[in-house]
């Protein structure tokens, strides 16, 4: 049996590095979010994502605005709604996000369709565009929006709707004959219809997710067959040539055992396959799961959690292809691979899925959102030269500082729905063995109640400044419970102690199981000091370089703190790192590293010249990468060379 993260609704999070993160989300992202979507921010891209609900439910006249996807704008401010009431309840915000789910009812159609482009484009036909018109994909985040409503505030209306648009889901897609035998263009709704099934009990919405996932790119591939119709209509241009790797649809799921394509789609997918596979025992599923898996943490993923290589296409490209500079790295890529791992770990009981999560929660999703909470990344490079992310070249896509908003916003939303749910990746239990998962290490609350338990947590830290966790257990009756306490891969010297004595552990798949009979607290400490990273000679971009990492947190080097130019800055891997506390970011700790920097007024030559410039000695300061681009634009790099 699968473990399963506690209820959102009882577990608080007062942590040192996490609540400033994650009390932004209500205090700010949400009303910010929810003004943009009203299109009240000057300057920033317009979403007039509220207005196409009105106009498709009839109470303005206009046109559609935005792209085909722009529905789901609103289904993740009302999914992160959803989890920020569950922890935090908020009567006005109920009441605003009611009047929305009203809107969206309104919108609905009779036969339960629900989607603002198609709606309002009355010559544009239903589901005639699968590969593009992202009605499943739409379909699919309205869908986890309703369940994540319900869950906090046990509120049908959203709930019904989005059942009724599974319904036609369900007799509208599948093998049988007369239906339609497409599968969505980006994966997405599988997820959807998945959490619909647990909720409800309804079977349909898991049959229908599995058979999206089996008829992908099994026979004649079903886009193709599609842009071959002909009345049929391109929306992206840069969809012609299709190549069906884009979407997955090159082969069947179960045969695909390196990560292609559109990482967003790729991910989204692979979470369906995850729970697919454990909702049917289909060990073969499973397989696919993890040499996919595989494929991107040891060959395509970035030291931040980053993935997808390539601007061009937002994709992954070939193994170790891990360019430092014109990488695309989405933030929506890297919460798809932390969902796509949460559900591995809770599957097969294995931690080191959570080394990666981790990786992606406090590096490359992080960095995201500005320590304000009003500006985004949807791209994250490891290394940038601002005056060189210009329009029309292969940097183009790369924005130096934090935007306001998107056209295509699918990342801030997403950002905000990742940090109100947080708590699903801190704690896991499994019902069948009576083991308490510890996957991170964030101070506050929890309670979980299972049968004759209602067990109490508390947990205290200052991780990942500090390596040491304070864990109070109460609540526990006579059959005891299994504490599983995740032991990190980069951790030395872990240990547990309980009133001072050494509490002996089983290490069991990456977790330090401890049987616990009755209340108590536990310490657990372990060695995670600032260490220098280096990657397998086969990534072309980083030989001869290093990365500076700490705990859980990759670095980086900043203009602010080292000057221009960073390619003229070499790093001496001989030399002890010395960290430094300091207020800045909210407080945080630096990496003050040795090394050399070429003088360039040394340089005597035009642009090229047979004298070698001067090394002097420098003392280069590191700040957390997820910080980066707080203090204004600059150049930053994560990998250095190596002197
Ligand atoms: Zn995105």
């Amino acid at each position: 049996m699968r473990s399963e993260s506690l209820d959102l609704r009882k577990i608080k999070i007062k942590d040192t590095f996490w609540s400033k993160h994650v009390d932004l989300v209500k205090s700010v992202i949400i009303p910010y979010q929810w003004d943009v979507m009203n299109d009240q921010i000057a300057d920033a891209e317009s979403s007039h994502c509220l207005e196409n609900f009105q106009i498709a439910a009839g109470q303005k006249e206009g046109e559609f605005y935005g792209a085909v996807f722009q529905d789901t704008d609103i289904a993740k401010w009302l999914e992160a709604v959803g989890f920020s009431l569950a922890y935090c309840p908020d009567k006005e915000l109920e009441r605003t996000a009611d009047e929305v789910i009203d809107l969206i009812a309104q919108a609905q159609q009779e036969d339960g369709y629900i989607n603002t482009y198609f709606t309002i484009h009355t010559d544009e036909k239903r589901w005639s565009n699968l590969c593009e018109g992202h009605e499943l994909y739409t379909a699919g985040h309205l869908m986890e929006a309703a369940v994540a409503y319900y869950q906090s505030t046990g509120k049908r209306k959203f709930l019904d709707c989005m059942c009724r648009f599974a319904d036609l889901i369900c007799s509208t897609f599948g093998a049988e004959k007369g239906k339609n035998h497409g599968y969505p263009g980006h994966q997405e709704v599988e997820i959807g219809l998945i959490k619909l099934y647990r909720l409800t009990g309804e079977r349909r919405y898991l049959d229908q997710a599995k058979y999206f996932i089996d008829a992908r790119g099994a026979g004649e591939n079903y886009f193709l067959k599609e842009m071959n119709t002909p009345d049929h209509r391109m929306i992206f241009p840069e969809f012609h040539n299709y190549d069906p790797c884009y979407s997955q649809s090159h082969l069947p799921v179960r045969k695909q055992d390196t990560a292609e394509g559109h990482a967003v789609r790729a991910v989204y997918m692979y979470c369906a396959m995850a729970d697919l596979a454990y909702e049917y025992q289909d060990q073969e599923l499973l397989e696919a799961c993890k040499k996919l898996w595989n494929n991107i943490t040891q060959r395509r993923m970035y030291i931040t959690g980053g993935i997808g290589s390539s601007g061009i296409l937002e994709r992954f490209t070939t193994d170790y292809d891990l360019p430092n500079e014109y990488n695309y790295s989405e933030t929506c890529a890297s919460i798809g691979l932390a969902l796509f791992g949460l559900r591995m770990a809770q599957v097969t009981g294995e931690a080191s899925y959570i080394d990666v999560v981790e990786r992606t929660l406090y590096n490359n999703i992080l960095a995201g959102i500005a320590l304000d909470g009003r500006s985004f990344f949807y791209v994250n490079p490891l290394e940038v030269w601002p005056d060189a992310c210009m329009e029309r070249t292969s940097k183009e896509h790369v924005k130096p500082v934090r935007q306001k908003w998107f056209g295509v916003a699918c990342c801030p939303p997403n950002i905000a729905r990742t940090l109100a749910s947080l708590g699903q990746y801190i704690y896991s239990w499994n019902r069948e063995h009576r083991e308490l998962y510890v996957n991170l290490f964030v101070s506050g609350t929890a309670e979980h109640q299972t049968g004759n338990l209602t067990l109490q947590i508390n947990m205290e830290t200052k991780f990942p400044w500090e390596n040491q966790i304070t864990m109070s257990l109460s609540g526990i009756s006579e059959e005891g419970i299994r504490l599983m306490i995740r032991i990190p891969d980069y951790a030395e010297n872990f240990r547990i102690c309980s009133n001072g004595k050494k509490v002996p552990y089983r290490e069991n798949k990456g977790y330090a199981a401890v049987e616990v009979k009755k209340a108590g607290t536990y310490e657990i400490f372990f060695d995670a000091g600032a260490r220098f990273v280096r990657a397998n000679p086969q990534v072309r971009a980083d030989v001869g370089k290093v990365a500076v990492v700490r705990g859980p947190l990759v670095y980086c080097l900043e203009e602010a703190d080292n000057g221009e130019n960073m390619s003229a800055l070499y790093i001496d891997t001989k030399q002890e790192i010395t960290e430094k506390a300091s207020d800045l970011f909210g407080g945080s700790i630096l990496l003050c590293i040795k090394g050399e920097r070429v003088v360039q007024d040394s340089w005597t030559g035009g642009l090229y010249s047979t004298a070698k410039p001067e090394q002097k000695p420098v003392t280069l300061t590191a700040v957390p990468y997820a910080y980066w681009n707080n203090r204004g634009v600059g150049e930053m790099t994560v990998w250095v060379k190596e002197m």
